[in-house]
């Protein structure tokens, strides 16, 4: 295997077309990722958080082409498998599998697990029949299904036991990379931690590799080696777990952990509540998409897009408090939001 990342992104965009009139003119586009770029390490597992509608499910689905991307690149073991044709992409597709939230919507109710699980190896013709029996046998212990529960269907399953085949259905494939989207968010909170904890488990066994989607922030922080933060479809700030939960820089990665309720009574926390919603990604606002929400937002942020830049090492953010010859205002800034 090539060394390096498993997966990089480099400047991944997705407009959708907005059509009205008669004739479905194009009159405008939906910017639902407009150019972020992320690298992924073998076995690592990075996360993609922000408040809905901004991008993160989009940036998922261009990855594995479910949506074709507007433009960029993603290179999968240094391929652009944006340049494969779709019968060569296909051959590639079981190597990078995704998981939703709502395993219902993905399980045909008509089909027993057993099924569920053969399924997959029969679409991508990957072994015999004997072959398959064995590995939905060995699957299902991995992710713990019963051999009885193998002939029921979906619908006998609770919510997380349901989450588990559709964990199966997609490690039967062998994959390298698992897009996990939302994947523990409809579930309830100590089922979500079973779910994330076996998620753990499979990863280190199956030496899999995640990027996994979340609006949570501590789920996020309980899973991941490295975080980034969208917002309108673009990366904002992105740095280990740690390093961001402990020090975020970015105004809008601080208003969204000073939201999280703290788990240390003695611990005060300054809560800095985010005014109005989400522009329309149809219009961005001019220059930084986040000034209109932004506590420190000044003159420049409505002419300029701030550049992207490492601030620390490995630690990036988009703000301009971060621009040379603005340290003032950024030491200033920390001290005057004070959440920790
Ligand atoms: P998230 O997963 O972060 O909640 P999404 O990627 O689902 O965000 O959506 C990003 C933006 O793209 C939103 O403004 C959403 O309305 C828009 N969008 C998503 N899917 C489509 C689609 N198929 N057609 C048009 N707009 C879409
Ligand atoms: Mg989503």
């Amino acid at each position: 295997m090539s060394k390096g990342p498993i997966l990089k992104v480099h400047n991944l965009k997705k407009y959708y077309p907005l059509k009205s009139g008669i004739f479905k003119k194009t009159e405008n586009s939906v910017r639902a990722v407009d150019g972020i770029s992320f690298h992924i390490d073998p076995q690592e597992t990075f996360s993609l958080v922000g408040e809905s509608g901004c991008g993160k499910s989009t940036t998922g689905k261009t990855i594995l082409r479910l949506h074709e991307p507007t433009s960029g690149e993603v290179l999968f073991n240094n391929k652009d498998i944006l340049s494969y044709s779709k019968k060569e992409f296909r051959k590639k597709r079981k190597d990078l599998q995704m998981i939703f939230q709502d395993p219902y919507s993905s399980l045909n109710p008509r089909m027993s697990v057993r099924n569920l699980l053969l399924e997959p190896l029969l679409t991508h013709d990957i072994c015999s029949k004997a072959e398959a029996k064995e590995r939905i046998i060995d699957i299902g212990k991995k992710v713990g299904l019963s051999k009885e529960q193998m002939s029921r269907h979906p619908h006998e399953f609770s919510g997380g036991q349901r989450q588990r085949i559709s964990i199966a259905r997609a490690l039967i494939l062998n994959p390298k990379i698992v897009i996990l989207d939302e994947a523990v968010s409809a579930l309830d909170v100590s089922i979500q931690a079973q779910i994330l904890n076996l998620l753990m488990d499979l990863q280190e066994d199956l030496k899999l590799t995640y990027l996994f989607i979340s609006h949570d922030l501590n789920v996020v922080k309980h899973i991941s080696n490295r975080v980034g933060v969208m917002y309108l479809g673009q990366m904002m700030e992105m740095a280990n777990t740690e390093e961001l939960y402990e020090n975020p820089l970015h105004p809008y990665t601080q208003s969204l952990l000073s939201a999280i309720p703290s788990t240390d009574p003695t611990h005060k926390k300054q809560r800095i509540i985010l005014q109005g919603d989400v522009p329309d990604a149809a219009n961005p606002p001019t220059g930084c998409p986040f000034r209109l929400r932004c506590p420190k937002a000044h003159d420049r942020c409505a002419i300029e897009k701030p550049a992207y830049q490492e601030v620390a090492k490995d630690h990036w953010a988009a703000c301009h408090l971060y621009d040379k010859g603005e340290q003032l205002k950024k030491n200033d800034f920390i001290s005057s939001t004070n959440l920790i």
